[in-house]
C-alpha cells in the first residue's frame, strides 16, 4: 500500500518524501480507523486526507468553516489534477445542484463542504456523494475552551455513529490537551489515535521589541519593509483605526500597502485579500481578523503592531509567515499601554478568568530573558531540548543586576501613596514631576519624590513591568489600574529579600538595522533566476485566475532556481513538481532556465540544440564524446538522446541501455506503482546497479512502447 501512496505523493503533489507522520496518518485513514491530528499550520496536514481520497472509492468529505479558503483549496487541488469540488452558501442554488450531480457521477473525490451546509443537506449530499472518509479540518472550532469557538460544531456528533465504517479524522493545528479531548468527545470519535506533530517551525525566527513608542514603531517598520524588496508580509494590529493610520503612513511613504478589517466593506476586503494573495498588494495592516482564509505560502513576514491577547492567536499568526519552509521573520512589538487595554477587554468579556490567565502567558513570553521558542513550545506541551538560536534572546543574550535598591525605591513610592496610584503617576512621583495633580496631592512632599530622576520614564515603564512579571507588584484592573504591592514586593521593601533585574536591551536604531542588514542577506532570494522564474508563475496565475502559489510555491521556485532543471526529467525531481503540473506548466519553466543560462545570444540556436547532438551522433559518437563535445554534462546528452528518440530521429538506443536493463527498470516501475518517473526511487529500487543515465534511457524506451501501443 505504502509504495502506492508513495506514487501518488510524487504523481500528484510532486513530492519525494512524506514528512514526518504523514505516512502513518495516511495508513491509519486507509485502514479505516480514526485520527486526530495536531499539526502546526504549513506542517501538511491537507495530505492526510486528501492522499487517501485517492485511493479509496467515493468521496472524501471536508468539513471546514473557511468559506472564503474553499475555492483556493479546490483550485490548487485541479491543478494537481485532482477532481474536488466545494458546497457551501455563496452558491447558487444551480451550482450547487451540478456539483451534486458531479458527485454521483463518481468524478469529485473531495467536497469541502461548510458545517452548516452539511448538516442542512445532509441528506442530499450524502447520497449523492458517496462518503468515504469524513475530515474535519480546524477541528479546534468545536470547543469552547478554544479560541475559534464555532457552535455549528458542535452538532456534528451524531455523524460517526451515522456513518459506522467509514474513518473518521479530525485535524487543527492549535489545541491544548483540554481542546483535544472536547474534540474527542464531541465528535465521538473511535479509539482515535491521537498525531502530534512537533509545533517547532524552526524557519521562523522570533523577535520581541519591548517599549518601542509608536512614532519610532512605524519608523522602524519602514526601514525593516525597505530592505525586504517585494516580500510579502502582514503587520496586526489590534483596532482599525491602527490599521487605516499605519497604512496611511506605510503608503505614503511609498510602500504598497493596504489595510484590513472588519469595518471595510465586504468588496473591498475580497479586493484586498485577492491582491495579496496574487502578490499585487505586497502589505496588509490587519486586525486578526485576516489570514484566516489565506493560504499564502510565501508570506515572509509577520509583525504584530500591538500585542496579541493569547499564545495560541500569535502562535497562529506568526505561523501564517514562511509556510513554503523557507526562513522567515517575525517581530512582536510590547508596550504596556496594549497589555493595560487588553486587560480591560479581557476582564470584561466572557470567560473572564481563563482570557485574563491566557493575557498572563504571553505576557510572560513578551517579558521573558530566555530562549522565547522554549517557552512558546512550552506553552503547546512541547520541550525542546536545546537553546533555538533563532530568537532575539537566543541572538542577544540578556544580563543581570542586582535591582532591589531600584525596586526598592518604587515600592516605597506606591506604599507612600496608599496603593492607590496607576503606573504613570508613580512613575512621574519617582521621576520628581511638579505637574499640578502632584502639588495637589501632595505628593510632592513624599520622601521618594524624585528618588528616581536618574532613570528615564520610558525605562521606569519597562522595570514596572519586570516587577509586575516577577510578581513583586501586581495591577488592580477593577480600580483605575492601581498598582499594589504583593507579599514578594512587602519582603523586598523591607529588606528581606533581594531581587535580580534584567539590563534593558537597548532599542537603538543603528543596531537593530545593522541586525537587519545581516538578516536581508540570508534571506532575500534576490537571485535574478528565481525572479524570471516568478514571471513566468504570475503569468500562469494571470492566466489561470488563480493566486500564484497555487501554480508552484517559493519553496519549488527556488529549487528550481538552484538546480537548474534543462528537460523534464530533471524539472520532474525538482520537490513540489508532479507529473501534472510538469504537463502544464514545465516546458515554461525549463525554457526560462535554458535561456538564463545560455543567455540571448544562444537563444536562436536552441532549437538547433539536438540537432547538433544529433549530427554529432550520426557521426559515431558516444554520449560522453558528445557531451565533451558540447561542453555539455552527460546527463544533458543522455536526455538529448532520449529526447531524439522519442521524436523518432533515433531508430534504437540499445547500444546504450540493454533490453534486460529495460526490463529491471519496468519491473521497477510497476512495483514502484506504475508511472512515477522520478528517477531516484527507481534507481534506489535497484540497489543502484542501473546508473542514472542508463534509467533515463530505459523510461525513453518505456515511454516509446506505451505510446506505440
Ligand atoms: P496545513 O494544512 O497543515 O497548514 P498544508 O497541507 O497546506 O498545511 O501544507 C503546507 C505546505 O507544505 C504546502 O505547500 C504543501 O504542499 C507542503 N507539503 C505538504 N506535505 C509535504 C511533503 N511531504 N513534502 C513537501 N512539502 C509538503
Ligand atoms: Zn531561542
Amino acid at each position: 500500500m505504502i509504495s502506492s501512496a508513495q506514487e501518488i505523493l510524487k504523481k500528484h503533489f510532486g513530492f519525494d518524501h512524506f514528512r514526518p507522520q504523514q505516512a502513518e496518518i495516511i495508513e491509519r485513514v486507509l485502514d479505516k480507523k480514526d485520527a486526530l491530528v495536531l499539526m502546526p499550520t504549513g506542517g501538511g496536514k491537507s495530505i492526510c486526507f486528501q492522499l487517501p481520497a485517492l485511493l479509496m472509492e467515493g468521496t472524501c468529505i471536508v468539513v471546514s468553516p473557511l468559506i472564503s479558503l474553499m475555492k483556493d483549496q479546490v483550485d490548487a487541488l485541479k491543478v494537481n489534477g485532482i477532481k474536488a469540488e466545494f458546497l457551501n452558501s455563496t452558491q447558487s442554488f444551480n451550482d450547487q445542484q451540478e456539483m451534486l450531480e458531479a458527485c454521483f457521477r463518481g468524478e469529485v473525490k473531495l467536497l469541502y463542504v461548510s458545517p452548516e451546509k452539511l448538516l442542512t443537506d445532509l441528506d442530499q449530499i450524502t447520497r449523492m456523494a458517496k462518503p468515504a472518509i469524513f475530515a474535519i479540518d480546524e477541528a479546534h472550532c468545536i470547543s469552547s475552551w478554544g479560541h475559534d469557538f464555532r457552535p455549528e460544531y458542535t452538532k456534528m456528533g451524531f455523524l460517526r455513529e451515522r456513518f459506522a465504517d467509514i474513518p473518521f479524522i479530525a485535524l487543527t493545528a492549535t489545541a491544548d490537551k483540554v481542546t483535544r479531548k472536547d474534540i474527542s468527545k464531541q465528535l465521538k470519535l473511535r479509539e482515535p489515535r491521537l498525531f502530534i506533530s512537533s509545533f517547532d517551525r524552526k524557519n521562523l525566527s522570533l523577535d520581541v521589541r519591548i517599549g518601542v513608542k509608536p512614532k519610532q514603531k512605524t519608523e522602524e517598520i519602514i526601514s525593516f519593509i525597505r530592505g525586504r524588496k517585494d516580500q510579502s508580509g502582514i503587520i496586526y494590529c489590534l483596532s482599525r483605526n491602527t490599521c487605516d493610520d499605519l497604512a496611511e503612513k506605510l503608503k505614503s511613504a511609498g510602500i504598497n500597502a493596504d489595510s484590513y478589517h472588519a469595518g471595510m466593506s465586504s468588496e473591498d476586503r475580497a479586493r484586498v485579500q485577492e491582491d495579496f494573495i496574487n502578490d499585487d498588494l505586497q502589505i496588509v495592516c490587519a486586525t486578526i481578523a485576516f489570514g484566516m482564509g489565506i493560504d499564502k505560502s510565501n508570506v515572509r513576514w509577520i509583525i504584530h503592531f500591538n500585542m496579541p491577547k493569547n499564545m495560541e492567536g500569535y502562535y497562529q499568526e506568526i505561523g501564517r509567515a514562511g509556510r513554503d519552509g523557507l526562513p522567515s521573520e517575525t517581530i512582536l512589538y510590547y508596550s504596556y499601554a496594549d497589555i493595560m487595554l487588553l486587560n480591560k477587554f479581557a476582564s470584561e468579556g466572557g470567560q473572564r478568568e481563563i482570557n485574563l490567565e491566557k493575557l498572563k502567558r504571553i505576557q510572560h513570553y513578551a517579558e521573558a530573558d530566555s530562549c522565547r521558542r522554549k517557552i512558546l513550545l512550552n506553552y503547546f506541551s512541547e520541550t525542546l531540548p536545546e537553546n533555538c538560536g533563532n530568537c532575539d534572546v537566543c541572538k542577544n543574550p540578556r544580563k543581570h543586576f542586582d535591582g532591589t535598591v531600584l525596586v526598592q525605591k518604587a515600592l516605597s513610592a506606591i506604599v507612600r501613596m496608599n496603593e492607590k496610584e496607576g503606573s504613570q503617576m508613580v512613575i512621574d512621583v519617582l521621576r520628581g514631576s511638579m505637574r499640578a495633580e502632584i502639588t495637589y496631592a501632595k505628593y510632592d512632599q513624599l520622601k521618594t519624590h524624585g528618588a528616581g530622576s536618574e532613570i528615564s520614564s520610558l525605562d521606569w515603564q519597562r522595570y514596572l513591568m519586570q516587577m509586575l512579571n516577577v510578581g513583586v507588584l501586581e495591577m488592580a484592573y477593577d480600580e483605575n489600574f492601581a498598582l499594589k504591592l504583593t507579599a514578594l514586593g512587602k519582603e523586598i521593601l523591607f529588606g528581606k529579600k533581594k531581587i535580580e533585574l534584567t539590563v534593558l536591551q537597548l532599542l537603538d536604531r543603528k543596531e537593530s538595522s545593522a541586525a537587519e542588514k545581516k538578516v536581508k542577506r540570508t534571506v532575500a532570494p534576490a537571485e535574478e533566476l528565481f525572479d524570471r522564474l516568478r514571471n513566468v508563475r504570475r503569468d500562469f496565475a494571470m492566466k489561470e485566475n488563480v493566486p500564484a502559489y497555487i501554480i508552484f510555491s517559493d519553496a519549488t521556485l527556488q529549487a528550481m532556481a538552484s538546480e537548474k532543471p534543462r528537460n523534464r526529467l530533471e524539472m520532474l525531481d525538482v520537490a513540489g513538481v508532479g507529473e501534472h503540473k510538469l504537463e502544464r506548466y514545465g516546458q515554461a519553466f525549463i525554457d526560462a532556465i535554458l535561456d538564463f543560462m545560455e543567455g540571448p545570444a544562444s537563444k536562436a540556436q536552441k532549437g538547433n540544440t539536438y540537432q547538433e547532438t544529433l549530427l554529432l551522433y550520426r557521426q559515431g559518437l558516444k554520449p560522453e564524446e558528445i557531451a565533451i563535445h558540447r561542453k555539455m554534462s552527460p546527463q544533458t546528452a543522455y536526455s538529448h538522446l532520449a529526447y531524439l528518440y522519442l521524436r523518432g530521429n533515433i531508430n534504437s538506443l540499445e547500444e546504450f541501455v540493454s533490453w534486460q536493463e529495460v526490463e529491471q527498470v519496468k519491473k521497477a516501475l510497476k512495483f514502484l506503482g506504475g508511472s512515477t518517473k522520478a528517477m531516484k526511487p527507481i534507481f534506489e529500487h535497484l540497489n543502484e546497479s542501473i546508473s542514472y543515465l542508463k534509467i533515463r534511457l530505459a523510461l525513453a524506451v518505456i515511454e516509446k512502447e506505451a505510446e506505440d501501443k
